[in-house]
């Protein structure tokens, strides 16, 4: 039988519990440093390169970067020395190549600095093969069985866009340096490197658009600023949630009275402590470079959202990574425990993270309608081939977030439904409509694009309906991706943003070629492509029956569990596409997908397991502890010839509930053996036959008295805080 004295002392410890006081960094001069003085100070920047590093050598690296290319190795020299130095002074011993493997979270593999001289002497050494490239054991990160094809070790190179930082331990530093992580054959075992590709082809494909439409571009960068959404639960309570801590989500609990029923959490007051902790988190973000720009509560009590500012996409996804690391090690300071799990808490909110995304040419974004015809021209061409993309790989889009965690959210009417669909806004979507309509008349003279030019500047502060249950949406001058999961890397679903829309723009590009070119053809070529994208523009609410049936007769497709999802990952189209923009081979697809299936059945494993020690450690003990209780109880009161019906009652109930558990819990036991491991099968009947366990537990916990219930409650983890 549990201590159930724990839970008692956990609510107590928590409702002492006080603001941390936050130690500010100050200057020499005892002020304290302000966000201009704070920011960039723990990487290894531009500003900084220019400083330590000889001029020439400077520009060669500065250009590097801008445009995208590889380090030459006599370059790395200089780098790698001035970036030693630069790290010894920040108190760094280590350095270690950061990547981001295929499970979704960073990985790292420290080093030293430290070697021997020939004369036996201890000294510090970094040298431009040691920044460039180095090899970690990859034998235990998943490949998705490219090991068992390929080469089997892997290593991580230094990719030269995004800047080295410092991560500090609490007593001592490490030099972090963002890299890829491949195969000795050069095969993808990490999130970035598809990425990288796929900004590579965005660049070719929006380049030959704007040419095709009459512009000399410069490079195309897809730009990426994910919002981040996350609970905060108090370490006394995580510690006796074992599905908190092994699952990651709670596997049980009755709903509160209250719930979120109110809305009056979102936007609310930040409570005292939480803000101490989001100002913590911010000072380390922006020692880091990573430009956190709001913070909120979010719709659910104790969830919160953090977002920064927008970057290219390679640093965008690693900012999203080092906000997700600087929130879970700041918040062990205050005594929180971070959950970015996709829904943490049956019958309230989930997290996602919404994956803001957009194109950028020569600092001009091109999602930003303007004011010039040509310009109109080039915005709706640049949306026409967005739009061309998630109509035709949909399904891929929808792939590139499952998740068993995201299972729970989309479509349970709080999240983005798992049809995908764009929300274009009012003015757009009639634009679009009249495009597509052709009920703009054209003549030949006039074959400028004048549609929309009187109306286009309007769509950017067309912002008045925010639809909420679209997982696509057009805000203003960037599409936001809203069905990513919160504890997803959010590389994956911008790889595959990018590569839908390059494969929209080729399409677009091939209809104006035919067409013979200029303005006239471009129209033809947009209109095509609006009237083929048709069946995704949807502007009503995605969370109704309606649009189910709706959807299924437009022909989209409705991707309700992860295991359908990724069917759409060993799709030739798709391998076709992947392969044609050179960002995936059909051996690395795979291997996605095998990572991904594998993930899923994991996940799911655990859960049942924990739902299992749940049951059998913890409420099947203390149910039987109050019905034995009760019966005792009973018989004394028979004997003394008095009132024991209120006990039989209770006992009863008890009965019942207890058998059906009993039940319940072998039926998973029988499904899961079934199952096996064909994914399909596990998520049509395993995991439901998971919420049945669930659900009795929970009547359970109403069941037992308050005194006997082990583990905090959903009323206490969410509203006591
Ligand atoms: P909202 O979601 O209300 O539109 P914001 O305008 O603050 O909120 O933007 C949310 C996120 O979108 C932020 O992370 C922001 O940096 C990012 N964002 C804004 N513009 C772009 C862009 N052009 N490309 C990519 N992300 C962008
Ligand atoms: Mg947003």
């Amino acid at each position: 039988m549990p201590d159930v004295s724990a839970r008692f002392s956990a609510v107590a410890t928590v409702n002492s519990r006080q603001p941390r006081q936050v130690q500010r960094p100050v200057s020499a001069d005892g002020s304290v440093q302000g966000v201009g003085q704070l920011f960039g100070q723990k990487t290894f920047s531009l500003d900084v390169m220019e400083e330590k590093l000889p001029r020439a050598v400077y520009k060669r690296v500065k250009a590097t970067i801008e445009e995208g290319r590889t380090l030459s190795h006599e370059v790395a020299v200089s780098v790698a020395h001035a970036a030693k130095e630069w790290a010894a002074s920040q108190g760094c011993t280590h350095f270690t190549h950061w990547f981001q493997p295929m499970t979704g979270n960073t990985a790292e593999k420290h080093d030293a600095f430290l070697t021997f001289a020939k004369n036996g002497r201890a000294i510090e050494r970094f040298t431009a093969d040691m920044l460039i490239q180095s090899e970690p054991d990859a034998s235990s990160f998943p490949s998705g069985g490219m090991r068992s094809t390929f080469e089997a070790r892997g290593y991580t190179a230094w990719d030269p866009s995004s800047p080295m930082f410092v991560m500090d331990g609490e007593s001592g530093s490490t030099l972090c340096i963002p890299s890829v992580f491949i195969s000795y054959t050069g095969h993808a075992l990490d999130q970035k490197t598809p990425l990288l590709r796929s900004m590579a082809a965005i660049d070719k494909a929006a380049q030959k658009l704007l040419t095709v439409l009459g512009e000399t571009p410069e490079r195309v960068i897809a730009t990426v600023g994910c919002e981040q959404e996350y609970f905060l639960i108090d370490r006394a309570y995580w510690a006796l949630r074992p599905d908190l801590a092994i699952a990651g989500r709670t596997v049980v609990g009755a709903n509160p009275p209250k719930g979120q029923s109110l809305d009056d959490h979102y936007f609310g007051a930040i409570p005292p402590r939480v803000l101490s902790f989001m100002q913590e988190v911010e000072q380390e973000l922006y020692l880091l470079g990573v430009p956190a720009k709001t913070r909120h509560n979010e719709v659910a009590p104790c969830q919160f959202e953090l977002a920064p500012i927008f970057r290219e996409a390679n640093v965008g996804v690693d900012h999203n990574q080092l906000i997700s690391e600087v929130l879970r090690r700041v918040a062990l300071r205050h005594d929180y425990k971070v959950v970015m799990h996709e829904k943490p808490f049956a019958d309230i909110n989930g997290s996602g993270k919404h994956d803001n995304w957009s194109l950028s040419c020569g600092g001009k974004n091109l999602l930003e309608p303007g004011e010039q015809p040509q310009e109109n021209t080039r915005f709706l061409a640049v949306l026409a081939s967005f739009l061309l993309g998630v109509q035709r790989y949909g399904g891929l889009l929808r792939a590139s977030v499952a998740s068993h965690g995201n299972d729970f959210r989309l479509g349970a009417n709080e999240a983005p439904p798992a049809i995908m669909s764009v929300f274009l806004g009012e003015t757009l979507t009639r634009i679009c409509d009249d495009i597509s309509g052709g009920t703009v008349e054209r003549t030949p003279d006039q074959a400028q694009l004048t549609v929309g030019v009187e109306t286009l500047p309007a769509v950017a502060q067309d912002n008045t309906d925010r639809n909420r249950t679209s997982p696509v949406a057009f805000t203003g001058n960037k599409f936001e991706f809203r069905a990513v999961g919160s504890s997803q890397n959010p590389g994956w679903p911008t790889t595959v943003l990018n590569t839908i829309v390059s494969e929209g723009m080729d399409q677009i590009c091939t209809w104006i070629e035919e067409e013979g070119g200029g303005q006239a053809a471009v129209m033809t070529a947009i209109r095509k492509a609006l009237d083929e994208s048709a069946p995704i523009r949807f502007e009503g609410d995605g969370y109704s029956e309606d649009w189910v049936a709706k959807a299924e007769a437009r022909g989209l497709k409705n991707l309700r569990t992860t295991p359908q999802a990724l069917g759409e990952l060993r799709d030739s189209v798709v391998e076709r596409v992947f392969a044609k923009h050179g960002v995936l081979s059909p051996a690395e697809l795979q291997s996605r997908f095998n990572v991904q299936e594998e993930q899923y059945l994991t996940a799911v494993d655990i859960e049942r397991d924990t739902l299992r020690l749940i049951v059998n450690e913890m409420v099947m003990p203390a149910a039987l502890a109050e019905r034995g209780e009760l019966a005792i109880g009973a018989k004394a009161l028979a004997e003394l010839s008095l009132d024991f019906s209120m006990e039989k009652e209770r006992i009863e109930a008890l009965n019942q509930a207890v058998m059906r558990l009993k039940e319940r819990g072998d039926a998973v036991g029988a499904l899961a053996e079934e199952a096996g491991h064909d994914a399909h099968k596990v998520a049509d009947m395993v995991v439901p036959a998971l919420a049945e366990v669930r659900a009795v537990v929970d009547e359970l916990e109403g069941l037992v008295s308050d005194g006997r219930w082990p583990m905090p409650k959903y009323r206490e983890l969410l509203f006591m805080i």
